[in-house]
């Protein structure tokens, strides 16, 4: 029996009535672009990140992008990130004509390490993006106070960690917005491309609101150049017929983590490092091991998928050849990027599953 990295259809067969439910309810109605739909389901996902404010938007990417524009990011700036995320968090710098500036991670926590950020600020600088990267919170406290005490903005990319939390906040309450994403396979996942921006500021909502609908205020105003990064109301809908079993789902991947963790101690792997004042949500469960194409290639034989999350940092990838960062510049995300891998993790997985996939890790010599 082959093991999936995520298995969307086991999902859905433990919903499928409320899922079905929800998509009729939208078709029949014919409101298919923002609406109550939407307004419902951003008010039940602030409430959910324990912030005030929540606004829709077609895609994490375009969450990001309006985060950047409503904090005032402009040509010319710079905006401070880790090398070792996806794409999109370093690709939204870039399509504002700003520059991103790479930062090491930690190699324990896989996130960015807060005692680099303060030799690569700059007179430029204007925003940090800590990434919550696998699920797990990035170190907040200290990229808090180092915000401050340089008056820049910070934005969260919780993409990947919808319901975790850092020292009992929530991703998405800490900094100045944080943004989301309902990509299929992430923990809240829409059935198509959707995402959120989550703020405590008035002001910074109003402002993504507009842009994110063609900078109208009404219907038939337009105060500035915006955008159509709308939210679908049927992906709202299956948004919020989800949100109900979150906290389920996350606490569920937790238990399939905390048992691959003591099943895999004591072979070559290095396991997840959760420090104690966080409580992670294992969007990946990632392992190292100092042969990992080897391993890559034994579970794949055995039926195990499993992934690479990311083979290529940021700074090495072809598109970033013109910041002119070389081989060696990121030790430890290099180091990583060699010798992570991500088993497959998902609630509906079963005991047994958990158990092949360990098996299959534990015969690999
Ligand atoms: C998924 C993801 C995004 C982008 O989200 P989309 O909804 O696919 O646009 C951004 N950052 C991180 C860390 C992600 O994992």
């Amino acid at each position: 029996m082959t093991i999936p990295l995520v298995d969307l259809k086991a999902q859905y067969a433990t919903i499928k009535p409320e899922i079905d439910a929800a998509m009729a309810r939208v078709v029949t109605n014919t409101a298919f672009i923002l609406g109550k739909e939407v307004a419902e389901f951003e008010k039940n996902f602030a409430a959910f990140c324990r912030a005030q404010h929540c606004v829709g938007a077609d895609s994490g990417t375009a969450a990001l992008h309006l985060a950047l524009l409503i904090c005032g990011v402009k040509p010319g700036d710079e905006v401070i990130t880790t090398t070792h995320t996806f794409i999109a968090t370093a690709e939204v710098i870039s399509l504002i004509g700003a520059r991103p500036v790479f930062v090491d991670i930690d190699p324990r926590t896989y996130n960015l390490d807060p005692n680099l950020i303060e030799r690569a600020i700059t007179p430029r600088t204007r925003a940090i993006i800590p990434v919550h990267l696998y699920g797990q919170p990035a170190e907040m406290d200290p990229i808090l106070e180092i915000a401050r005490q340089h008056n820049l903005r910070v934005i969260e990319d919780a993409a990947q960690a919808h319901g975790a939390e850092y020292r009992g906040k929530r991703a998405g309450s800490m900094g100045d917005v944080a943004c989301f994403s309902f990509y299929p396979g992430k923990n809240l996942g829409a059935y198509g491309d959707a995402g959120a921006l989550v703020t405590n500021n008035q002001e910074l909502a109003d402002n993504a609101r507009t842009l994110r609908d063609h900078g109208r205020r009404s219907k038939y105003e337009h105060f500035i150049t915006g955008y159509g990064y709308r939210l679908d109301a049927l992906q709202a809908a299956i948004l919020g017929a989800k949100l109900p079993h979150l906290d389920a789902w996350n606490a569920r991947r937790r238990a399939i983590a905390d048992r691959y963790t003591e099943l895999l101690t004591n072979l070559d792997i290095v396991t997840p490092y959760v420090p104690p004042h966080i409580t992670p949500i294992y969007h990946i469960y990632c392992i190292r091991h100092n042969n990992r194409d080897g391993l890559l290639k034994h579970l794949k034989a055995q039926g195990i998928e499993a992934g690479i999350h990311y083979p290529i940092p940021l700074h090495l990838q072809p598109v970033y050849q013109n910041l002119g960062y070389q081989v060696g510049a990121f030790p430890q995300t290099e180091k990583a990027a060699n010798e992570i891998l991500s088993l497959p993790i998902y609630p509906e997985m079963t005991d047994a599953q958990v158990e092949q996939v360990v098996d299959a890790v534990r015969t690999f010599k």
